[in-house]
C-alpha cells in the first residue's frame, strides 16, 4: 500500500500492506492513539485505498475516486461525527439506514466514526448492530484516542490499527515537506514539543501561519487607512469577504487593538500590542487624526458586535468599506 502520508509507524504501514496484499483489507478497523497522531490520515489513506479505481498500489492518489476522498467530498465516504461532537444512537441508525442504499459512484461505502471512545452504549449497541449485519460492500473505520472505552464486542469485530508516536527526526522530516516556508529552527522545536504527536507541531505551525496572515493584513488595513485611497480600500475589503467570518472577527479585533496603538504611538507614548512586522504602518497610522483612529476603531468595534448575529462575510465587509470610506468624505 501507498501510505506515505503517514508519518512513522513503519511495522503498521508493513501490516496493512501485507494484509492488503494477501486476503485484502479488513471491513472494519479500529484506528486508536493519541490526539495528533495519525488516526485521520491513515482513515482517509484506507478509505482512499477502499474505493480507488486506479492502478497499482492503493491508493493510487491520482483516480478521480482518491482525488475526491482526499479532498473530503466522495460520496461512498460518510464521516460521522467529525464536528467533534459526541455520536448520537440516531447518527449511529441513521448510518445503518444509509448503509443499505448501494455506493453512488464505486463499489464500496467507507464510514468513519469519530471518537468511537465517547460513544454511549447505546450508540455504539447500534453500531455494533451495523457491524454485525451491514451489507458486504460497506467498510467501517473506527477513531478512538482510548480503544478501551470501546465496547469489547466492537473491539472484537474490528481489526486493530494502533497508531505510535513518531520520532523527532520523522515529525521534523513531515513538517519540511508540508510547512517549507518556515524556518529549520521552528520545525525543530515544533518537533521536539510535539513528543509524536505530529498533528500537535501542525496545528502548531497552522495556527501560526494563520497568525502572520492576520498579522499581514491588518498592517495593510492600517495602510489603506492612513494611504486614504478609497478605491483601493474597496477593492481589499472586497478581497477580505474570501475570509471566514471568525477570520474576519480576528482582524477586526486585532485592528482595533492596533487602532489604539496607532493613538497611543500618536502621543508619544509606547505601542503595547504591535508586533515588529505591524510597527511601519502603525507609524502610517499614527500619523492620522486621532478623531479619525477613534470613529474608526468605534466602527470595527460595531461590526465585531454585528459577526455575532447573522451578519455574513459578504455584508460586514461592505459595511467596512463604506464605514471607512464614508467617515472619509
Ligand atoms: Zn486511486
Amino acid at each position: 500500500m501507498k501510505l506515505d502520508a503517514l508519518a512513522g509507524n513503519a511495522a503498521l504501514k508493513e501490516q496493512l500492506s501485507a494484509q492488503e496484499k494477501g486476503r485484502g483489507l479488513s471491513h472494519a478497523y479500529l484506528i486508536s492513539g493519541p490526539a495528533g497522531s495519525g488516526k485521520r490520515t491513515l482513515a482517509r489513506l484506507l478509505a482512499a485505498a477502499m474505493v480507488c479505481t486506479g492502478g497499482g498500489e492503493k491508493p493510487c492518489g491520482s483516480c478521480n475516486a482518491c482525488k475526491k476522498v482526499l479532498g473530503g467530498i466522495h460520496p461512498d465516504v460518510i464521516q460521522v461525527g467529525a464536528d467533534g461532537k459526541d455520536i448520537s444512537v440516531g447518527q449511529a441508525r441513521e448510518a445503518r439506514a444509509d448503509a443499505y442504499i448501494r455506493p453512488n459512484e464505486g463499489e464500496r461505502k467507507v464510514y468513519i466514526f469519530h471518537n468511537a471512545q465517547d460513544m454511549t452504549v447505546a450508540a455504539q449497541n447500534a453500531l455494533l448492530k451495523l457491524l454485525e449485519e451491514g451489507p458486504a460492500y460497506a467498510a467501517f473505520l473506527l477513531l478512538a484516542d482510548n480503544p478501551g472505552s470501546v465496547l469489547t464486542t466492537i473491539r472484537s469485530r474490528c481489526e486493530g490499527a494502533a497508531l505510535t508516536p513518531v520520532t523527532a527526526a520523522e515529525a521534523e522530516y513531515e513538517l519540511a515537506r508540508r510547512f517549507p516556508q518556515t524556518s529549520r529552527e521552528e520545525r525543530h522545536a515544533a518537533a521536539r514539543r510535539c513528543g509524536g504527536l505530529l498533528g500537535q507541531a501542525v496545528a502548531e505551525l497552522e495556527g501560526r501561519e494563520a497568525g502572520d496572515q492576520l498579522s499581514a493584513a491588518c498592517a495593510r488595513f492600517l495602510e489603506l487607512l492612513a494611504g486614504r485611497d478609497e478605491l483601493e480600500f474597496a477593492a481589499w475589503c472586497v478581497e477580505l469577504e474570501k475570509w471566514d467570518r471568525e477570520a474576519l472577527v480576528s482582524l477586526l479585533e486585532r485592528s482595533q487593538a492596533l487602532l489604539r496603538d496607532a493613538l497611543a504611538l500618536g502621543r508619544g507614548a509606547p505601542a503595547l500590542t504591535a508586533a515588529p512586522g505591524e510597527l511601519p504602518a502603525l507609524r502610517k497610522a499614527a500619523e492620522l487624526e486621532p478623531q479619525r483612529l477613534l470613529q474608526t476603531a468605534e466602527l470595527l468595534d460595531k461590526l465585531r458586535k454585528d459577526a455575532a448575529f447573522n451578519v455574513n462575510a459578504g455584508q460586514l465587509c461592505g459595511a467596512l468599506a463604506a464605514g471607512v470610506n464614508g467617515g472619509q468624505l
